[in-house]
């Protein structure tokens, strides 16, 4: 490998880095060594250098599906793909990478004309999570809406690009092939209805605003202000809100979504049990227990907040405590959608 590439890993691998800044949760403790590369060469660049030192890694985008440990493992090198946002737009098909907010796509749509991704409206999260757990809303999910998924198997010494059908994925209820192998996800391909307008001026501005705040983003109210601000100006420009929209930020906004840390559900909902967690918690009476700085939403039983300064074993203590009683009375244990990332 050239020494150039050693350069540009140094000048990208920043050292001890709070975890908890990039985190919706607002938790997580030191990472040794922490990347944000913009391009997918960057990205390249850095699992090949970190592979020659045997450096553990792991790869997220916006954090609001992660707790993190207070204490990191020693030696990982954390690897946020949320600056990696882009979408090449070629006909009725866009190119669009990985880091980029699954609400943009919903944005960028108003701009189009294009409906598919309003269902992902004020959903925290990139596209290559939201392709990885399979990101839903209600009947929709992001594994219909895409064609093509592009990504880097760690397990291939060239860390070529390959490329994979969607409907060989195996999208299922928060489920994908790519849990189940070491990919890394750089993009996917969509297809929009053409348009017309000056696409790129509308999406390229966007995306500016967008880079010009990415960093603050992995905090909720940030996150939020900044897409309910960029769908005003539309709509001040004459660019109707469409009335699902309307209906996500009504019912995001209620649930108070922003207003505390979290990352949304903690728990998958198992159909055959009848009812979703959220329900089950309520009629067990948990929701607003609250331990060290975290509780049980009064307002949504599957989501535990981090209120006041919580860490990672506070969350974890209620997720016993709800995946515990559910089992008592229930009669199976829920199964986390959040990702749980192991302690030192
Ligand atoms: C208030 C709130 C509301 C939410 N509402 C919803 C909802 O309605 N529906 C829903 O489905 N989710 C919801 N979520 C959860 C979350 O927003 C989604 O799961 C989102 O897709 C996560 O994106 P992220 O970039 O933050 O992922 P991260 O938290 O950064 O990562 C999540 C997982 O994906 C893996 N991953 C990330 N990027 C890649 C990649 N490029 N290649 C391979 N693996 C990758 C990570 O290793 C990790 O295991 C909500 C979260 C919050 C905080």
């Amino acid at each position: 490998m050239t020494k150039d590439r050693y350069e540009l890993f140094d000048k990208l691998c920043m050292r001890d880095v709070r975890l908890s800044e990039h985190s919706s949760y607002g938790i997580g403790g030191y990472a040794d060594y922490f990347a944000m590369p913009a391009t997918i060469e960057q990205l390249v660049t850095i699992l090949e250098v970190s592979a020659t030192y045997g450096m553990d890694r792991v790869v997220f985008g916006m954090g609001s599906n992660m707790l993190f440990p207070d204490r990191p493992k020693r030696g990982t090198l954390y690897i946020s793909l949320k600056k990696m946002a882009d979408v090449t737009v070629n006909g009725s098909r866009w190119f669009v990478t990985s880091g980029l907010p699954l609400s943009m796509l919903s944005v960028a749509g108003m701009i189009t004309g294009a409906p598919e991704f309003q269902f992902t409206y004020l959903m925290p999260g990139s596209l290559g999570a939201g392709i990885y757990m399979n990101a839903k809303y209600y009947n929709e999910q992001v594994g219909d809406k895409i064609e093509t998924v592009s990504y880097i198997d760690l397990d291939d010494p060239t860390l070529s690009l390959q490329t994979i059908r969607a409907e060989d994925c195996r999208f299922g209820y928060k489920q994908s092939i790519f849990q189940h192998n070491p990919w890394i996800i750089v993009g996917a391909k969509i297809k929009v209805p053409e348009f017309e307008g000056p696409i790129s001026g509308g999406i390229g501005g966007l995306l500016s605003k967008y880079k010009a705040a990415n960093g603050q983003l992995s905090s909720l109210d940030s996150f939020y202000s900044f897409f309910s601000r960029e769908l005003r100006e539309l709509q001040a420009g004459r660019t109707g809100i469409p009335a699902p929209m309307q209906d996500i930020e009504r019912y995001r906004t209620q649930n108070k979504h922003f207003i505390y840390r979290s990352c949304g559900s903690f728990f998958k909902n198992n159909y055959a049990a009848g009812s979703s967690i959220g329900a089950l918690v309520d009629r067990l009476g948990l929701k607003g227990l609250s331990h060290g700085g975290a509780i049980i939403s009064p307002y949504h039983g599957n989501m535990i907040l981090n209120a006041d300064h919580a860490t990672a074993a506070h969350i974890l203590y209620l997720k016993d405590t709800v995946s515990e009683a559910i089992h008592r009375h229930y009669g199976f244990i829920p199964e986390p959608e959040v990702v749980i990332m192991e302690e030192a």
